[in-house]
């Protein structure tokens, strides 16, 4: 059976050294109210965390809370976001969740499942996120790298992201819910790469069923 506990500790220590996750790395940096996660995971869809975290800082250096967002215009929330992959798409988006925010929930938006899954472009892996983050809500986020990497291990079987999503509430203890998307974004990103994983530096070696590895 696969240690799903010892897996986790060993993967917390190789990635000491890498940068968090660009969710994870705002919220060290003091960006952790509901609002600016949801915005931020927004922000970093289809884009490099290195480019989403620097356009993140400079929306929020502009304006961070629903009120100061929604004072801005779409065009101006486009220009500062601009290095974000579908700026003007997501312009709109962030401009009507400040709006929502305000005329339904008094300016910040609740720690509440279905009312951020009903916000336009925010799905389940944005709003797991930021209510895990911002909520402490025990929810798990399946991004590429979780999906990836905890099938290479044998710990699930699916073909895609909803499917592994599926089998890790299945299976993964609630406390490794939220830490299980910090830990695996910089382990998939330095480590269990996408393409030429790198085995023999891993310390998972011998637990690891290295499926779909050649
Ligand atoms: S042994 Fe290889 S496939 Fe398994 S987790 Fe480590 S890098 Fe990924």
């Amino acid at each position: 059976m696969f240690e799903i506990d010892r897996a986790i500790a060993l993967v917390r220590e190789a990635v000491q050294p890498y940068p968090k996750a660009a969710m994870f790395a705002l919220a060290e940096a003091g960006y952790r109210s509901l609002f600016e996660q949801v915005v931020a995971c927004i922000l970093s869809i289809r884009t490099r965390d290195e480019t989403s975290l620097i356009v993140a800082r400079q929306l929020f250096d502009r304006a961070r809370t629903p009120a100061e967002v929604a004072e801005l215009s779409t065009a101006e929330i486009e220009a500062v976001i601009r290095d974000s992959t579908y700026a003007d798409a997501k312009a709109k988006q962030i401009l009507a969740i400040a709006q929502t925010a305000l005329a339904n929930y008094d300016g910040e938006l609740p720690c509440d499942r279905s009312t951020l899954l009903a916000l336009k472009g925010v799905g389940p892996k944005c709003a797991h996120l930021a209510l895990g983050i911002a909520c402490n809500q025990p929810y798990i986020s399946v991004d590429i790298h979780v999906h990836r990497v905890t099938n290479r291990w044998g710990y699930v079987e699916t073909r895609s992201p909803e499917q592994t999503l599926a089998a890790l509430e299945e299976k993964l203890p609630s406390a490794y819910h939220v830490e299980i998307n910090a830990v695996l974004v910089p382990f998939g990103k330095h480590i269990c790469l996408g393409t030429k994983p790198r085995c023999p530096v891993c310390p998972l070696q011998d637990m690891c069923e290295q499926r779909g590895v050649n």
